[in-house]
Formats: structure tokens, sequence, C-alpha cells
């Protein structure tokens, strides 16, 4: 009986909205079918009165669901209550996990040769002529069917996926396997496969999706591979800049053995399998429409300022040719190292965190090599209308589960920093009014919300919560016991929460002592500091701060001279590659910048 209720549990519905910005695209939906299929029960998923079977992927990718569109996940029959669970779970981390794809801004470029204009796939300079792909297919005999190609053709791809399995890439070879299969249950024949392979490019065609139909090109010269088709593409054995109208994904791997120096193509999208595989291979590599370009002569693809000069002076090629050195010396440096745990010369440790605003920048930071978040900029979560207690709890809980050291700074609205919805009086000098940790005596409803949403949302997560803008111990004392009544209130046990403050107002540096004795931890806030301690209001149009002023220096050596407690900084000046040398022999050990500056930081460290 047991057994009985064990396998054969009720129908199970739930519904999942997307929170992605790419979507439910090919590779998440790969590995939802993948798992719907491990698990004998009926599974379906409902969008707008459209029902579809969730181990099909056409069909789900049919629906094409995109940001904010909620659909309904349906199980039913042996095991359908643990299947809905698993792919629930499964559904959150892939759209927590999905890294959004951004277009690469341009910089301006300089030129004096004739240029066409493009789009960015993977950043870098490329000098050298131009190559025009050509491939060409052989048939020779063989005795396999289409059946055992099919086979022959599935099993790879499922061998390149556990290959892959930890890198970013492989769901690229699961969602071929996935379409493949699907396709294959449909055709009988070659001649069906292409057929149907045509059809599903057709439905493609001017959607969001049109770039995947190299992955179709791709399964199919897989499956002909097997019946003995030969695809010959010849490369010349000098470097060369690659024209084409699309590529294979699979075709990119051999590339890597050639002397290319750049790619171009016509007829793919920033968004493609293709793309995302050329960015990973690190080749310089442009969207553009480029004509009978040939010839001998060398041609500055600028993947940077995302143009193609096919007339190029002696001067630009000369200035392309640093750009170029400099590009290799930064590229081969820093970002093949960004995960690596950033060490001095004399092998000591410096934690690189990140300062986040948003799960997105979250991510980003994770892919940048952030080994956690030194500041989560909270007022820039919720920007337009106050957040729910619930949506306040998810997004938080989003962020935290993507690293273990965390930081969260409660609300610094004031100066410089407005939200619509909270109201401070017009003062006449912002900048030292109503900001920061002062919100929590103006506004207590509001900062009660938020200790608890951040506490439910932390659970027993160790987590690290300050204060910004405190200037005298009592504010962080009377604070910290306010956050503390919150969780008396709730009845959450916060022992797994450290305190500490933002050094941002100078009168902190003359209390260090007594701040030691009950804060947490220290974080040096040097964009607000250096205001502060220049009285130069940070957004004025034409007065500046000295970013490397010796004063903010001798600030930050009092400070590491009599903090008994953990000392980071997370202002501005700890990305600067002209103060970083300093910053380390001044003795900090744990930077937090932003999410762009990490490997390029670390690579900056490990010359100190
Ligand atoms: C700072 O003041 O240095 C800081 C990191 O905080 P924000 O820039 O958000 O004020
Ligand atoms: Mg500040």
């Amino acid at each position: 009986m047991f057994l009985f209720t064990h396998f054969f549990s009720k129908p199970q519905s739930v519904h999942l909205t997307i929170t992605s910005s790419n979507g439910f695209h090919l590779r998440p939906v790969a590995q939802f079918v993948s798992m719907s299929k491990s698990f004998p029960c009926k599974t379906t998923v409902t969008f707008q009165n459209k029902t579809v079977d969730a181990k099909s992927i056409n069909t789900l990718l049919s629906l094409s669901l995109e940001k904010e569109d909620t659909f309904r996940l349906q199980t039913q029959g042996k095991r359908a209550e643990e299947a809905i669970q698993s792919l629930k779970t499964l559904f959150e981390t892939l759209m927590q996990t999905d890294t959004q794809i951004k277009k690469i801004v341009k910089t301006v470029s300089n030129y004096q040769g004739n240029l066409i204009e493009g789009d960015i796939i993977c950043e870098g300079i490329a000098i050298a002529p131009a190559y025009a792909y050509l491939r060409q297919e052989v048939q020779h005999e063989t005795n396999v069917n289409f059946k055992e190609a099919l086979h022959c053709a599935t099993d790879e791809l499922e061998a390149l996926y556990l290959l892959h399995k930890k890198e970013d890439n492989a769901g690229i070879y699961l969602a071929q396997k996935e379409l493949l299969a699907s396709l294959g249950e449909r055709s009988k024949t070659l001649s069906q496969l292409e057929q149907s392979i045509a059809e599903e490019i057709d439905t493609l065609l001017g959607s969001k999706m049109q770039s995947k139909s190299v992955d179709y090109h791709d399964i199919l010269q897989r499956v002909k591979k097997h019946l003995g088709w030969e695809t010959k593409v010849t490369f010349p054995n000098t470097p060369f800049i690659l024209i084409a109208d699309d590529l294979l994904p699979s075709e990119i791997d051999a590339l890597l053995e050639t002397q290319v120096r750049g790619v171009i193509l016509q007829e793919t999208s920033i968004y493609s399998h293709t793309a995302i595989l050329l960015r990973a291979a690190g080749i310089t590599s442009l969207i553009a429409q480029t004509e009978n370009l040939s010839g001998k002569e060398p041609l500055i693809l600028d993947a940077h300022a995302a143009v193609l000069v096919y007339t190029p002076s002696a001067t630009d090629l000369e200035k392309a040719k640093q750009d170029e050195e400099q590009d290799k010396i930064q590229k081969a440096q820093s970002s093949s190292k960004r995960f690596e745990t950033a060490l001095t010369m004399q092998g000591k440790k410096i934690k690189v965190l990140a300062n986040v605003a948003d799960l997105n920048s979250a991510k980003e930071a994770k892919d940048e090599g952030a080994e956690g978040i030194g500041l989560l900029r909270s007022e820039f979560l919720f920007k337009a209308t106050k957040p729910s207690l619930e949506t306040q709890q998810k997004a938080y809980k989003e962020i935290f589960s993507l690293f273990d050291d965390i930081t969260v700074r409660t609300l610094d609205v004031g100066g410089d920093k407005a939200l619509p919805y909270i109201q401070i009086p017009t003062e006449n000098n912002p900048f030292l009014g109503i900001r920061g940790v002062r919100l929590f005596k103006t506004h207590p409803e509001l900062l009660e919300e938020q200790m608890y949403a951040i506490f439910l949302a932390a659970k027993e997560k160790a987590l690290k919560i300050m204060f910004p803008m405190v200037s005298t111990v009592e504010e962080f004392t009377q604070t910290k016991a306010f956050a503390q009544n919150v969780a008396k209130k709730y009845q959450i046990d916060i022992s797994n929460i450290d305190f500490g403050i933002m050094i941002e107002v100078p009168s902190v540096l003359f209390l260090l002592e007594q701040f030691n004795e009950v804060v947490d931890f220290y974080s040096i806030g040097t964009n607000d500091l250096a205001q502060y301690l220049f009285a130069i209001e940070r957004t004025h149009p034409t007065l500046k701060v000295d970013a490397l002023s010796p004063v903010l220096f001798s600030a930050i050596e009092n400070i590491l001279q009599k903090a008994t407690k953990p000392v980071s900084i997370c202002g501005e000046l700890a990305a600067n590659k002209n103060a970083i040398e300093k910053l380390l022999h001044l003795g900090l050990e744990t930077l937090s910048i932003s999410p762009k500056s990490i490997a390029k930081t670390k690579e900056l460290i490990r010359h100190v």
C-alpha cells in the first residue's frame, strides 16, 4: 500500500515564472527536458491555454517563453510528486544561473582607412588578410544505416556533454542531443531528417531563436558524417581573418588548431551557440556584412570599436599593432586566471570581492571570478516601486545563493541616491542630511521590513550586514539594537549574522577604538570618505577630488593601524590601477570592486 501511494501520487501542479532576461531558451530547456524524461510520469507545460509535452524539446521551445511569462508545470502518474519537486528546483537554479548575454559597448575608433561597422561577438584586435570560408562535402562508401548513424551521433553528443560537463558551454551539446532525439523520432531516413530540419529552420526565421538554426545544421552534419559524408574545410597555414556567413558550433574547435586571428560572420547573432563558443575560445570576432573581401593585404579587425578596416593606412596598422600587443598581454594574463586566487609576489592571498546591485550584476561577478560580494548596494535592487516583503526576500535569497561570502548594505538613500517611494524633506545640503543609516530613525517601518527580508533570506547562512554613513558609535549600537529587536519580534535566530559599518564619514577615524568594541567588521567607502574629507561633493560638475590624494591613503593607513576588526575597501579606489600596490602595502587584504574590474585587478595584485 505504501509503495502504491508513493509511486502513484496525485497529479501535481506548480506555477513557474521565467526570470532570466534570455527567456527559457534552448540550453535550459534541454536540461529541463532531459530531467523530465528521467521520470516515468507524464509531464506537461501549459502556457496561454496551450499544453505541451515537457519531454519534447521542440514542443517546449515552441511556447517561446520569455522573461516574466508564467507557465504551469504538471506531473501525473508514477513519482509525480518527486518529479515536480526536482523540476521546480532545477528550473529555479537554471533561471538563477543563466547569465545574460549583453551587447558589448563599442569604443570610439579613429582610423584613416575605409570601415565596415558591425556588432561585437568577442573583443580583441586582429590584423591579417581575409580568407573566405570554404566548405566542401565528399561522400564515402559506408555500411552504416540511418538508424545506426542516428545512434552514433546521439552517443557522440552525450559523450561530448559528459566530457565538458563542468564547463559553461556543456549545455550546447545536451541541447543538440535533445534536438536530435526529438527530430530522430520523426525521421526514418536521412531525407526525412533533412526535411524536418528544413521545416524547423523555417519556423525559426525571423524569431529570436533564428540563430539556433546552426545547431540544426550541426546535428545534420553529425548524422551525415556517420553515413559517410566528409566535410572538408581548408584553412591557410598563415595568419588569416575568416569571413563566413556562419560557422557551426562544432567547427570552432577545429578553428583553434589553425592560424586564425579573427572571425567575421554575416548571419549570426551574439546569442547564437557559435557566438557563445567563439567568446569562450577568445577568438576576436564581429558580426558584419562584408562582401568580396579577399587578397593578400592585411585588414584590421577591431572588435573593441566593432569595425573592420579594409583599406588601413600605415598609421592605422601601426596603431592596431600596438593595441593588439596590449590586448594580448592583458587577455592572456587576466581573463584566463580570473577564477584563480590573487596572490602577491610574496604569496600573500588577497581576497577579491564584487560590488553588486542586483541579481544580474551578482551573476556577472560570479562569471568574472569574484570570490564573494563585498558590497550589495541594496538601494538599487528596487528602483521604481516599494517591493513587498516577499519580493525582497526572494531577491536577497537568489543573490545569497550565489556566494558564501556576502556583505549586504542596508538602504543607502539620500544625497546622490534617491528612491521615488522614500520621501525625504527638501534639505539645503542633502549630502549632509538624512541619508544612509539615518533612515532607521526617519523611516523605521521601511528598514524593519528590509531587515526582516534579509533575515528570512539568510536563514542559517553566514552573512554580513553593514550600515552606511555611520558617524557615531551610538548610531551603530542603536541600529544594531533595532535589527536585533526585529529578529526578536519575528523570532529569528540571527547568530549567523555579523554587523559592521562602512567607513565613509571622517568622524569614524577618530572613534575607531570605541568602534572596535562593538562592530564585527569595517568596509572603507572611499567614494564618500573622499567627498567628506575634502568637502567636495562627489557629483560636483567642476570640482573634483584627487582620487590618489595622499590624504586618502593616510586615512586608510590610520584605519588599518587602529582597527582590531577585519577591514576591507569597497570604494572606487580599490580598482584604481595606480592605487592597488599602495593599498596592499598598507595592509589591505580584501578588495571589493566592480565585476568588470576583477580579472584585471587580480592580475595587478599578482605583480605586487
Ligand atoms: C563609497 O562611498 O565608497 C561606497 C562604496 O558607497 P557608494 O558609492 O555606494 O556610496
Ligand atoms: Mg558611500
